[in-house]
Protein backbone atom coordinates (compact mmCIF):
# COMPACT_ATOMS: atom_id res chain seq x y z
CA UNK A 1 0.00 0.00 0.00
CA UNK A 2 1.48 3.54 -1.37
CA UNK A 3 1.37 6.78 0.75
CA UNK A 4 -1.58 8.87 -0.96
CA UNK A 5 -4.71 10.72 0.08
CA UNK A 6 -6.87 9.56 2.28
CA UNK A 7 -4.43 7.26 4.18
CA UNK A 8 -3.28 7.47 7.37
CA UNK A 9 0.11 6.80 7.73
CA UNK A 10 2.65 6.17 10.89
CA UNK A 11 6.11 7.43 11.03
CA UNK A 12 9.09 7.36 12.84
CA UNK A 13 11.23 10.91 12.53
CA UNK A 14 13.53 12.75 13.29
CA UNK A 15 13.77 16.90 12.81
CA UNK A 16 16.59 18.93 12.77
CA UNK A 17 17.56 22.36 12.01
CA UNK A 18 20.41 22.79 8.90
CA UNK A 19 22.98 22.70 11.43
CA UNK A 20 21.97 19.23 13.15
CA UNK A 21 20.49 20.77 16.16
CA UNK A 22 17.35 17.95 17.01
CA UNK A 23 14.05 20.26 17.09
CA UNK A 24 11.18 17.45 17.80
CA UNK A 25 11.47 13.29 16.93
CA UNK A 26 8.91 10.80 17.49
CA UNK A 27 10.18 7.14 17.51
CA UNK A 28 7.86 4.97 19.18
CA UNK A 29 5.38 4.80 16.15
CA UNK A 30 2.73 6.98 17.80
CA UNK A 31 2.84 9.92 15.29
CA UNK A 32 -0.03 9.52 12.59
CA UNK A 33 -1.13 11.86 10.05
CA UNK A 34 -3.44 11.94 7.17
CA UNK A 35 -2.18 12.51 4.13
CA UNK A 36 -3.51 14.65 2.22
CA UNK A 37 -5.48 16.40 4.43
CA UNK A 38 -2.60 19.61 5.31
CA UNK A 39 -1.93 17.88 8.45
CA UNK A 40 1.85 18.18 8.08
CA UNK A 41 3.97 21.05 6.36
CA UNK A 42 3.69 20.68 2.57
CA UNK A 43 7.22 20.02 1.74
CA UNK A 44 7.55 16.62 4.58
CA UNK A 45 3.97 15.95 2.58
CA UNK A 46 4.73 15.81 -0.81
CA UNK A 47 8.16 13.93 -0.14
CA UNK A 48 6.16 11.38 1.31
CA UNK A 49 4.02 10.75 -1.03
CA UNK A 50 4.15 7.35 -3.46
CA UNK A 51 6.11 5.67 -0.51
CA UNK A 52 5.86 2.49 0.83
CA UNK A 53 6.08 1.00 4.79
CA UNK A 54 9.24 0.16 5.88
CA UNK A 55 10.90 3.19 3.41
CA UNK A 56 13.53 5.55 5.18
CA UNK A 57 14.01 8.92 3.64
CA UNK A 58 15.92 11.92 4.36
CA UNK A 59 13.86 15.41 3.27
CA UNK A 60 15.64 19.07 3.38
CA UNK A 61 12.82 21.56 3.19
CA UNK A 62 13.12 25.27 2.25
CA UNK A 63 11.29 27.54 5.38
CA UNK A 64 9.15 28.70 2.40
CA UNK A 65 7.47 24.60 2.54
CA UNK A 66 7.58 24.09 6.05
CA UNK A 67 6.52 27.24 8.47
CA UNK A 68 7.35 30.13 5.88
CA UNK A 69 9.83 32.89 5.80
CA UNK A 70 10.41 35.10 8.39
CA UNK A 71 8.25 38.23 8.58
CA UNK A 72 10.07 41.25 10.47
CA UNK A 73 6.93 43.48 10.41
CA UNK A 74 5.55 40.82 13.07
CA UNK A 75 7.94 42.17 15.54
CA UNK A 76 7.05 45.10 17.73
CA UNK A 77 7.72 46.41 21.12
CA UNK A 78 4.93 46.96 23.47
CA UNK A 79 4.96 47.82 26.88
CA UNK A 80 4.71 45.70 30.06
CA UNK A 81 0.95 46.57 31.45
CA UNK A 82 0.19 44.70 27.65
CA UNK A 83 0.47 41.66 29.66
CA UNK A 84 -1.34 40.11 32.39
CA UNK A 85 0.20 41.90 35.77
CA UNK A 86 0.82 38.08 36.91
CA UNK A 87 2.64 36.86 34.09
CA UNK A 88 6.04 36.03 33.35
CA UNK A 89 7.53 38.49 30.76
CA UNK A 90 10.70 37.13 29.83
CA UNK A 91 12.56 35.94 26.74
CA UNK A 92 11.49 33.28 25.37
CA UNK A 93 7.59 33.21 27.15
CA UNK A 94 4.85 32.56 24.67
CA UNK A 95 1.54 34.61 24.58
CA UNK A 96 -1.68 34.29 22.78
CA UNK A 97 -2.24 37.47 21.05
CA UNK A 98 -4.59 39.04 18.31
CA UNK A 99 -2.94 40.10 14.82
CA UNK A 100 -3.83 42.85 12.79
CA UNK A 101 -7.33 41.27 11.85
CA UNK A 102 -8.32 40.17 15.00
CA UNK A 103 -6.58 36.35 13.94
CA UNK A 104 -5.27 34.51 16.87
CA UNK A 105 -1.49 34.23 16.66
CA UNK A 106 1.11 33.11 19.15
CA UNK A 107 3.66 35.48 19.75
CA UNK A 108 7.45 35.20 21.66
CA UNK A 109 9.21 37.42 23.85
CA UNK A 110 12.41 37.84 22.49
CA UNK A 111 13.86 41.10 24.31
CA UNK A 112 12.61 42.62 27.95
CA UNK A 113 14.29 45.89 28.64
CA UNK A 114 12.68 47.71 31.35
CA UNK A 115 8.91 48.68 30.65
CA UNK A 116 9.35 47.92 26.77
CA UNK A 117 8.63 44.58 25.70
CA UNK A 118 9.64 42.92 22.19
CA UNK A 119 7.02 40.20 20.68
CA UNK A 120 7.86 38.38 17.25
CA UNK A 121 4.59 36.68 15.85
CA UNK A 122 6.36 34.65 13.32
CA UNK A 123 6.46 31.22 13.74
CA UNK A 124 9.30 29.80 16.23
CA UNK A 125 10.62 27.63 13.11
CA UNK A 126 9.96 30.71 10.58
CA UNK A 127 13.04 30.95 8.11
CA UNK A 128 14.43 27.59 9.29
CA UNK A 129 15.05 25.15 6.67
CA UNK A 130 13.93 21.81 8.11
CA UNK A 131 15.71 18.44 7.82
CA UNK A 132 13.59 15.13 8.64
CA UNK A 133 15.01 11.72 8.75
CA UNK A 134 11.63 9.92 8.46
CA UNK A 135 10.57 5.91 8.50
CA UNK A 136 7.46 4.59 7.27
CA UNK A 137 6.45 2.68 9.71
CA UNK A 138 2.61 1.91 8.48
CA UNK A 139 -0.02 2.92 6.01
CA UNK A 140 -3.68 1.99 6.48
CA UNK A 141 -7.16 3.36 5.01
CA UNK A 142 -8.44 6.32 7.02
CA UNK A 143 -12.08 5.61 8.78
CA UNK A 144 -15.29 7.80 7.48
CA UNK A 145 -14.57 9.53 11.02
CA UNK A 146 -11.43 10.12 10.27
CA UNK A 147 -11.96 11.60 6.50
CA UNK A 148 -14.71 13.23 7.81
CA UNK A 149 -12.38 15.52 11.00
CA UNK A 150 -9.91 15.72 8.78
CA UNK A 151 -7.53 14.55 10.60
CA UNK A 152 -5.53 10.94 12.15
CA UNK A 153 -6.98 9.18 15.16
CA UNK A 154 -3.50 7.53 16.31
CA UNK A 155 -2.00 5.11 14.52
CA UNK A 156 -5.03 2.47 15.34
CA UNK A 157 -7.38 4.64 14.38
CA UNK A 158 -9.55 3.95 18.30
CA UNK A 159 -9.14 7.27 19.60
CA UNK A 160 -12.16 9.33 19.47
CA UNK A 161 -13.06 12.88 20.54
ZN1 LIG B 1 -11.21 13.71 15.17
Amino acid sequence: MQIEKGRVVTLNYTLSDEGGKLIDASKDGDFAYLHGAGNIIPGLENALAGKEAGETLTVSIAPEDAYGLRDDTKTQTVTRDMFPEDAEVKPGVQFHAQGSEGQPIVVTVTQVEGDAVTVDGNHPLAGVALHFEVEVMAIRDATAEELSHGHAHGPEGQHSH
